[in-house]
């Protein structure tokens, strides 16, 4: 009978810890889900899927990365402005753009105001991601190994980019 009671003890003990545990689990899950889902562009994720290619999307609305290398723009360097693919917004001048070797396009500088910062734990990394402030589109991440004045390296998909020539160059 005292056994039995032990077990019983044990056995509520351990439904408490698995109860705490598990809401932890699904507090931070919440909080991963905000960060990204917080700024939808004013349309549902059916809508930016039905409009984008799947690689797009996977980029853009999931935080996806292409392949180092393989985007469009990594080794592009024409005079002009990249908007975001999602939104149109201009982003980035190709005066802030440069040669960072490490095979996405790499910029100094973003606009100021048209792009937002948040903190990424993911994949046992500490990155701060950067996304369009207009429609929420993952983007990349910035990183303090630029060149000066600013010493970022705006480290964007290729994917979530869209480039308009500048007139004198068109
Ligand atoms: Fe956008």
């Amino acid at each position: 009978m005292i056994r039995a009671k032990g077990f019983q003890r044990a056995g509520i003990i351990l439904i408490i810890l698995m109860s705490i545990l598990s809401f932890g689990i699904s507090q931070s899950k919440q909080e991963g889900t905000m960060m990204s889902k917080e700024n939808t562009g004013n349309k549902t994720e059916a809508e930016w899927q039905k409009e984008l290619s799947t690689e797009v999307y996977q980029i853009l609305r999931e935080k996806g990365t292409e392949r180092a290398f393989s985007g469009k723009y990594d080794e592009h360097f024409e005079a002009g402005v990249y908007l975001c693919v999602g939104c149109g917004d201009t982003l980035y001048t190709s005066e802030t753009k440069y040669n960072s070797g490490c095979g996405w396009p790499a910029f100094s500088d973003g606009i100021t105001g048209k792009i937002d910062e948040f903190e990424d734990n993911s994949f046992g990394m500490r990155r701060t991601e950067i996304t369009c402030a207009n429609c929420g589109g993952h983007l990349g991440h910035v990183f303090n190994d630029g060149p000066k004045p600013t010493g970022l390296r705006h480290c964007v998909n290729s994917a979530s980019l869209k480039f308009s020539p500048s007139e004198e160059s068109k």
